[in-house]
């Protein structure tokens, strides 16, 4: 995962890359050989019965993180973080397997994947069954087949960003008019109010110390995390995302933030929390003790960037600031506490508060911008002006931005469409009864993919 805020007039815009541990219990090596059995004789023409009876979830598990090990040396993205036994992938480097013949071990195993689903009803087979069909819509991806944007996100993230009406645009863009005034054009004016709220580079650390630390704090007072849970705090630069979280397993997270451009101080607990507490850091935490070590789920060693695990990561890292932060709480701790400790004026809160809640209308808008271009309906001219337009970027941003989309394609919808559907499994449980913090506990560590977040109305 990564926080890919790439442009910050996104607020849901977030990019981290980051995964699970170390293995816990080893799977029984003759599934492996069972497993490439069932690949050949399925390739060759008899899928269904080509499955061995005895096929387990561990061993369609096993091959999966074998497969996506295979597809990460011609796709690095493709694998975004792992912790599984060292020798697998040293395997699949030594062996460098072609891509077509991934794709045909891909659909064997998409075939064995639902054999052993259906033989172990249960969100894990339903979840790896899903698993399964992305890696292979992604080695087809990396071979150079392009899918329709709507396709490759059903595809790869189980999901569909719904159709938009401009005009909606529009209206938000009307409300910001009026936050801002001005003669000059929106975007200018909205880019250049945030950029005067930019944190001098030489409070970076103690402004995002402060906001990790309350981020952790809240989390922390809630769930119970292993003691040794830690993270380190990195800045950097040349990326073409905003932040990302790397992690490194044992409970450990390495927490980059890009200073290509100015940091505007409401990032400082977006990405706190977002990818720390109780974001990405804490759902790899959760996931390597709960399902990894926990369970013994070896799928969960590795994170394959491109997969319905996405849409949960972004979405329920993007809903953990209103989670850890809700109502006006985070525009009270920035006020009182970042504001001051950056230098800035307390008293602009409450405009950049007021702005970014109307920002929030426009969040939908890079999907839009990114079906177009990604479709080919518009040039990629026409994609940095809509960007600029509907994103209120300057254009050097609105540049990045749309190189975002250009490397990580459909991924858009996951921060925004995500964060939708974990707000409204949220909200379903509370009205059930819940209290938001086990809900939000009970989503990290289930497997649920969009489709059934969506049911949860
Ligand atoms: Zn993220």
């Amino acid at each position: 995962m990564k926080y890919l805020l790439a442009g910050a007039a996104f607020l849901f815009v977030a990019a981290c890359g980051d995964r699970s541990s170390t293995t816990p219990d080893d799977p029984a090596s003759d599934d492996a050989a069972s497993g490439e059995t069932a690949s050949a004789e399925a390739a060759a023409g008899s899928p269904t019965d080509a499955a061995p009876a005895t096929d387990s979830l561990d061993s369609v598990a096993e091959d999966l993180v074998k497969l996506a090990l295979a597809a990460g040396v011609h796709d690095p993205a493709f694998v975004d973080a792992y912790h599984g036994p060292a020798e697998w992938a040293e395997e699949a480097k030594a062996e460098a397997r072609p891509l077509d013949a991934l794709e045909a071990e891909a659909g064997a195993l998409l075939e064995r994947a639902r054999l052993a689903s259906n033989a172990n009803p249960g969100v894990r087979g339903a979840m790896l069954e899903k698993l399964v069909r992305a890696a292979q819509a992604r080695i087809r991806i990396a071979g150079g087949f392009t899918f329709d944007f709507d396709e490759e996100t059903q595809r790869l993230y189980d999901a569909v960003a719904p159709e938009y009406d401009v005009r909606d645009f529009h209206a938000a863009l009307a409300q910001i008019d009026a936050l801002v005034p001005g003669d000059a054009p929106l975007h200018e004016r909205v880019d250049a109010f945030r950029n005067s709220l930019a944190i001098p580079e030489d409070k970076l650390r103690p402004v995002f110390d402060a906001a990790i630390a309350e981020c952790r704090a809240r989390t922390l007072a809630r769930y119970d995390l292993p003691e040794n849970e830690r993270f380190e705090l990195a800045f950097v630069t040349d990326k073409p995302w905003s932040g990302y979280n790397w992690y490194q397993g044992d409970y450990e997270s390495l927490i980059e933030v890009n200073t290509d451009f100015p940091i505007i101080i409401d990032r400082a607990v977006d990405l706190g929390c977002h990818e720390g507490y109780p974001g990405h850091h804490t759902w790899n935490v959760i996931l390597e003790r709960d399902l990894l070590r926990g369970k013994g789920w070896i799928e969960y060693s590795l994170y394959p960037l491109f997969s319905p695990l996405s849409v949960t990561a972004e979405g329920s890292a993007n809903f953990g600031i209103d989670l850890a932060f809700p109502g006006e709480e985070k525009i009270e701790f920035e006020r009182d506490v970042l504001f001051p400790l950056a230098g800035l004026d307390p008293q602009e809160a409450e405009t950049l508060a007021a702005l970014n809640d109307a920002r929030r209308k426009l969040s939908h808008a890079r999907n839009h911008v990114a079906r177009l271009y990604l479709d080919g309906r518009i040039d990629r001219d026409e994609a940095v002006r809509m960007l600029m337009e509907f994103g209120l970027q300057s254009r050097e941003r609105a540049e990045q931005g749309v190189s975002f989309i250009e490397t990580y394609r459909g991924y858009v919808i996951n921060y925004n469409l995500g964060r939708d559907l974990v707000e409204q499994y949220i909200a379903a449980a509370e009205r059930d009864g819940a209290d938001r913090w086990d809900a939000f506990e009970t989503l990290l560590t289930t497997p649920l993919a969009a489709s059934d977040l969506a049911k949860s109305k």
